[in-house]
């Protein structure tokens, strides 16, 4: 499957090593035309990774483009190579959170952002039109860096906010679940140099996920037993490339992922005053943590890229999306799972508050997702949508988002399937599923009228 954000599918069968040689040719001709500098080139742990790396290198080394090999890092790691070696870009080997037989490859331009959407076209324009740079007769160099991750470790416990003499003082035990991902290599370390005691499932780096890799609720059930067994003060999960983070409570309890955005929220508002900024699908708690604070949240279209150039421009202090991405500035500007670790360990110290008392003091809501196919023209089923709740307040920046006090219905065209999703958020599951019954009522009906 194409898209502005990359391509990734099943590996043999729509990723190849040929298509990725095609892929790694395109953004190298596209990189070119900044000037100088390397390219990194990273993967997460999937058994087809480290084949599919190597012809990416290929790729890039028969245009003359220097390539400097990170191997097996979270991406985050390696949006932050990419910015340590002045690199003009990076590519990473990874389908993050897709089904163990998936790949994909991400982008990374010279700022350590993912492209843009006009990037992402140029780069599959360039695909396509098999335009490229003539071959070149200076194969472009390739170096090792085995550091990047160490180094993405270091600037983390540097940060003013990570406090791992007060964490190393209570010492926290920590269950952690790395599903077999690249969390293995960062995630035992950081949580051990940041002063808790650590418990690790799942921490070899080999790629044969035990679960379904997303780090949703649903598939945290051997983590929420492991908190048990352990008596761990909290679990923590990461999925395959690191860089969404979700919370198991004292309990054994998961407490969804959009608490991870939340909590890191209202630890950073609590040393630093500033704007947050968050994409339309994040839930309210994280309004509500900033709220606490007085701080003004702006919401933008999803997707990481969108969200991070959100944030430049809007000079955040915290940001991020609710699937467990969260995103400082004062490190870099991607979702980053170590980064969220080290403020989650630091925020229940320094707050000295268990996981389930800080989510029982604020509002819960329910957030129902689904999807509707068959629509026909999606602007009259805005419209209708519109005209409806007309008390709503709208947001057409992604589709169509329209909120109110302490619910909001989005819907919004899927990039990459002819459906259209659908995610709502209200105080209680009745009422979410009540939002998107008549939603989808409404769209049906808008095509057929
Ligand atoms: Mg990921």
């Amino acid at each position: 499957m194409r898209s502005v954000s990359g391509v990734r599918g099943i590996v043999g069968t729509d990723i190849t090593p040929e298509l990725v040689t095609r892929y790694a040719r395109a953004f190298g001709t596209l990189m070119l035309r900044d000037d100088g500098g390397p390219v990194v080139v990273a993967r997460d742990s999937r058994a087809s990774g480290a084949m599919l790396a190597s012809a990416v290198v290929s790729g890039l080394r028969s245009l003359g483009c220097d390539v400097i090999d990170c191997g097996l890092v979270p991406t985050p790691s390696a949006q932050l190579a990419v910015e340590h070696h002045s690199a003009r870009g990076g590519i990473v080997v990874t389908a993050s959170h897709n089904p163990i037989e998936w790949n994909a490859l991400k982008f990374i331009g010279p700022d350590g952002l993912f492209l843009d959407s006009e990037s992402g076209e140029a780069l599959q324009a360039l695909v396509s039109s098999g335009d490229r740079e003539a071959g070149s007769n200076d194969q472009g160099s390739l170096a090792v860096d085995d550091q990047a991750a160490d180094r993405h470790l270091d600037l983390i416990l540097q940060l003013p906010f990570v406090d791992a003499e007060s964490v190393g003082r209570r010492s926290p035990l920590v269950a952690l679940d790395c599903v077999r991902g690249a969390g293995g290599v960062i995630m035992p370390a950081l949580l051990e140099r940041l002063g808790c005691e650590v418990r690790v499932i799942n921490g070899e780096t080999d790629g044969e996920f035990p679960r379904a890799p997303e780090p949703v609720a649903q598939n945290l059930g051997e983590l929420c037993e492991f908190v048990i067994e352990t008596g761990a003060d909290f679990g923590l999960a990461v999925d395959p490339d690191v860089d969404r983070l979700a919370i198991v409570d004292e309990t054994g309890t998961a407490i969804g992922e959009d608490y991870t955005l939340a909590f890191a929220v209202e630890f950073i508002l609590s040393r630093k005053h500033g704007p947050v900024v968050i994409n339309l699908s994040t839930s309210q708690v994280v309004d509500d943590a900033a709220a606490r604070f007085d701080a003004p949240v702006r919401r933008t279209r999803v997707g990481e890229a969108n969200v991070a150039r959100a944030m430049r421009q809007e000079a955040a202090v915290i940001g991020g999306e609710g699937n467990g991405g969260v995103i400082l500035p004062d490190l870099h500007l991607g979702r980053d799972a170590p980064l969220a670790a080290a403020l989650i360990a630091s925020f229940m110290v320094a707050f000295d508050l268990s996981v389930s008392q800080v989510v029982n003091r604020n509002p819960k809501y329910r957030i129902i997702k689904d999807k509707v196919s068959g629509i026909g023209a999606i602007e009259d089923a805005y419209d209708r949508l519109r005209e409806v709740y007309g008390g709503a307040t709208c947001d057409t920046q992604d589709g169509l988002r329209l909120s109110w006090d302490d619910r909001w219905l989005h819907v919004r065209p899927s990039g990459t399937e002819p459906i259209v999703r659908l995610i709502a958020e209200a105080p209680s599951e009745d009422v979410a599923l009540s939002l998107i019954r008549k939603a989808k009522e409404l769209m049906v009906v808008s095509s057929n009228s």
